[in-house]
């Protein structure tokens, strides 16, 4: 699609530590980073963590443009589901995004379409921007070694979302095989991936919508190989796992989404 289209929207860098910190370790990361990252209005930073340290990241970075993003939601709002969270209460606390539908959630939690939809509109009714990912169709991807995200995830799991709300929606491209192994897509897969998302949301909503919703390559990005996928004209930012665990290596890719035209030949030492 366009390149001026793609300066229109902001860059978003998100991390995903899973279950890897502890309370201690989440303070020590945001007092090293809160101050770098720059202004929302250049790249959006987000940070996904475990449930119990969202409300004290939420006080931690309340002067920092980062903001703080859930890995999980229950669709309801209340009622009994006992170790679940609502999408209510993670509002009420200050989570702006949260993470649904990824790959370990489906593959160890049973998670499906139908609940990855029924998230999606729990999230959005509740005030919080979804960040959705999107897996490889694996039996294309077996057939032809070729990047192939699942148009089926993404027709299903935007169901009923209105024109209105897919505003508020972040796609990310997470094919499972790049997801914690080193071996990310190259820059032409993930490109070619982000491209055929953006032509199902086109088909879904418009060309013109479709232009307005960011997505975002994961799995496997490092400061090393950030640069080549965040220039891709569709690709507008990354979600990082392993690489977001240090805080030097998420303050490199924030520095890339920046501008990731500009070459930077020290990367190891922004
Ligand atoms: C992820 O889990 O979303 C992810 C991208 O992990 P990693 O960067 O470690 O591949």
């Amino acid at each position: 699609m366009s390149k001026i289209h793609k300066e229109r929207r902001i860059p978003f860098v998100v991390a995903n530590w899973k279950i890897n910190k502890l309370q201690s370790d989440v303070m020590d990361f945001l007092e090293k980073v809160n101050e770098k990252v720059p202004g929302e209005k250049v790249v959006e930073t987000g940070i996904a963590a475990q449930d119990l340290f969202l409300a004290d990241m939420v006080r931690a970075t309340a002067d920092s443009p980062i903001h703080i993003v859930a890995e999980n939601v229950h669709w309801e709002d209340n009622g009994a589901y006992t170790g679940e969270t609502s999408p209510k209460a993670l509002k009420d606390v200050g989570a702006k995004y949260v993470l649904i539908g990824h790959f370990e959630r489906r593959k160890f939690f049973n998670e499906t379409d139908s609940t990855v939809n029924l998230k999606v509109t729990a999230a959005l009714r509740n005030g919080l921007r979804p960040i959705i990912d999107v897996d490889e169709d694996m039996s294309t991807y077996a057939q032809f070694m070729d990047a192939q995200p699942s148009v089926a995830q993404v027709s299903a799991a935007l169901a009923g979302v209105s024109v209105d709300q897919i505003r508020k929606v972040t796609i990310a491209y997470e094919p499972t095989w790049a997801i914690g192994s080193g071996e990310a897509a190259s820059a032409d897969q993930a490109q070619k991936a982000a491209y055929l998302i953006r032509q199902t949301l086109a088909k879904l909503y418009s060309p013109v919508i479709a232009e307005q919703v960011r997505i975002l390559y994961g799995g496997s990005v490092t400061p090393n190989n950030a640069r080549e996928i965040m220039s891709q004209e569709d690709i507008d930012g990354v979600l990082v796992g392993t690489a977001a665990l240090d805080p030097d290596k998420f303050l490199q890719l924030v520095e890339i989404a920046k501008d990731p035209s500009v070459p930077n030949f020290d990367i190891d030492h922004v």
